[in-house]
């Protein structure tokens, strides 16, 4: 998948955050839905997921729980455009480990480093990272 930048709603990144701060010590981890248009990929929703490891050094998507939001996305035209997770101990670089996963579902990776800085990974022949694009954040100014 050729993808040139990810749009994303502010409250959405907020989401995201607010999960994994919530689930520290242990590694957060969910899907992005949205709709892939072009290069773009376009998320409108950040479902948090269970990380059956149980751990603050990896994840993984509970497989079960996984099928049946799949299914309920994939019946309202949706589709699972990628995939977030935290790192407790370091920064936002993905690990040999999450280059992996990109390679074997071909999925774009959200990573919160350690100091919550949020960047996208892609596996496209190589290892890319993908520009985020922020969308309304005039709308969350107070
Ligand atoms: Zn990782």
């Amino acid at each position: 998948m050729k993808i040139k930048y990810i749009e994303i709603p502010c409250f959405i990144i907020d989401e995201i955050l607010g999960d994994c701060k919530e689930r520290r010590p242990e590694e957060a981890c969910g899907i992005l839905v949205g709709k892939t248009r072009d290069d773009v990929i376009d998320i409108e929703e950040a479902i948090p997921m269970i990380n059956k490891l149980g751990s603050g050094h990896e994840f993984m998507i509970d497989p079960e729980r996984l099928y049946h939001v799949w299914k309920t996305i994939d019946s309202q035209g949706k589709e699972i455009t990628g995939v977030y997770h935290s790192h407790i101990y370091h920064s936002s670089e993905p690990s040999g480990k999450d280059i992996e996963n990109m390679k074997i579902t071909g999925l774009m990776h959200f990573i919160v480093g350690r100091d919550y800085e949020i960047r996208a990974f892609n596996f496209d022949e190589c290892l890319k990272e993908i520009k985020i694009i922020l969308k309304d954040w005039q709308a969350s100014l107070p």
